[in-house]
């Protein structure tokens, strides 16, 4: 994974399989599969929980973080489930959780306390679901604005978070292979420097969005929210600049984004650009945010 996209966006989500050709390993394999299953005279439908229907088909077996594990693969992989109208021979399912007994890395680790024990997860507290559960989302919807005690927790997550999943020893075969550069990911990962999120473009988004990255936030104003938090949480003072202009941003969700990220970087730099924008705001909202914000810097 390059640099540029570690630590950001959950890796899943960059599974270039997922996206429009000129990649579309992923949907492929999808596409394949119903028609197959269509030319056996099967109708084939879409609408079971993926998760619990593998581990019913013995397809994978569960980790204490809730994700599906495929022994020897690990958690990060994808899992579809179709309906058929046929009854075919049944799978021995494979409901156990194969952890070992005494690990608890995944609980211990989680940034907000949204794993809270095996199996058991609050998504509201989940960076991954507040970072993509967003108003219009196309999957899930969530609140426009980020609760405020969960955004130093969030880092750098833009969308996604892998933490519950690197921590795990059933991964690490996996994250510590050497695996050339993956010239795709490469070529995309010049779009994920945060201060290119923070002012993305139409044909950026497009760009991720489409060729890349399973996406459920259907406007960009959302990715660049999360990179405002993301680069206040990452605290450089080289994101000032940056951060001083998106507080012209005619969206005020993005100007209170970033005073709550000048906030958070503080020194006198992003204490003047807080207090100058403060006289001639007008938003109550962003008022709100710029007046924590200077309780925080
Ligand atoms: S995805 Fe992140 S925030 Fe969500 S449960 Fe896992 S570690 Fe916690
Ligand atoms: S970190 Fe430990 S407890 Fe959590 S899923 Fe992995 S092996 Fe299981």
């Amino acid at each position: 994974m390059p640099e540029e996209m570690t630590g950001k966006v959950g890796r899943y989500y960059l599974s270039w399989g997922s996206g429009n050709p000129p990649y579309p390993i992923h949907r492929a394999r999808n596409v394949l599969l119903i028609e197959f299953l269509t030319n056996q005279g099967c109708r084939v439908g879409w609408g079971l929980p993926s998760r619990p229907s593998a581990a019913r088909a013995g397809v994978t077996n569960y980790g204490k973080n809730c994700f599906a594990f495929v022994e020897g693969i690990g958690s990060f992989v994808s899992v579809v489930s179709l309906v058929i109208d046929k009854e075919l021979e049944y799978d021995t399912p494979a409901l156990d959780v194969n952890c070992p007994e005494e690990c608890t890395l995944c609980i211990d680790s989680c940034p907000t306390g949204a794993l809270y024990e095996p199996l058991r997860m609050n998504p509201h507290l989940c960076i991954a679901y507040n970072a993509y559960a967003t108003p219009g989302s196309i999957a899930i919807e969530g609140p426009e604005v980020l609760p405020l005690e969960l955004r130093e927790s969030m880092g750098t997550w833009v969308y996604g978070c892998d933490v519950c999943q690197q921590v795990c020893p059933r991964n690490q075969a996996k994250l510590k292979a050497e695996l050339p550069p993956n010239a795709f990911l490469e070529y995309m990962a010049d779009d994920f420097q945060l201060e290119k999120i923070l002012n993305m473009t139409d044909e950026q988004f497009s760009k991720v969005s489409n060729l890349l990255m399973m996406n459920y936030i259907s406007d960009k104003r959302y990715f660049r929210r999360n990179a405002a938090v993301s680069l206040g949480n990452q605290g450089s003072q080289e994101a000032v600049p940056a951060l001083t202009e998106a507080m012209q941003d005619p969206d005020e969700l993005i100007r209170g984004r970033a005073a709550w990220a000048l906030g958070r970087i503080g020194g006198s730099q992003a204490k003047r650009a807080l207090e100058s924008n403060l006289s001639r705001e007008t938003s109550e909202y962003v008022i709100g945010e710029i007046k924590t914000a200077l309780a925080m810097s």
